[in-house]
């Protein structure tokens, strides 16, 4: 059994070995709440490994995790992922604010 990924940069399905993880430290904008944020991009792709940086989770106003996209976000996405379906957009999105969740419920717990 292969491994897949989605590359975060031109949105194919790789083998494992094709993919790479750009990481960087970022803060949850308004809070000194800082966490990781990994991009996954195909790494014998040079435009992905050059576009991995440029895309961020947390960029703004998206970060609010229970708004809904506005279809100028979705359409703003569908910029951002060259190559993505907007019902991939869609689900990718839904992922996004399931691990969210998460995030912001560890962190209360943290404050606690
Ligand atoms: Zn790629």
């Amino acid at each position: 059994m292969t491994i897949e990924w989605t590359c975060h940069v031109c949105g194919k399905v790789r083998p494992d070995d094709k993919i790479s993880v750009f990481t960087r430290t970022n803060v949850v904008p308004g809070t000194d709440i800082t966490f990781q944020e990994n991009v996954r991009y195909c790494n014998d792709n040079p435009e992905c490994a050059a576009g991995a940086p440029e895309i961020t989770w947390t960029s703004r106003e998206r970060m609010d995790p229970l708004k809904e996209p506005s279809p100028k976000e979705v359409y703003e996405y569908e910029t951002m992922y060259r190559g993505f379906s907007i019902l991939r957009l869609i689900r990718y999105w839904i992922g996004e604010l399931r691990w969210r969740k998460k995030f912001w419920e560890r962190n209360k717990c943290h404050d606690a």
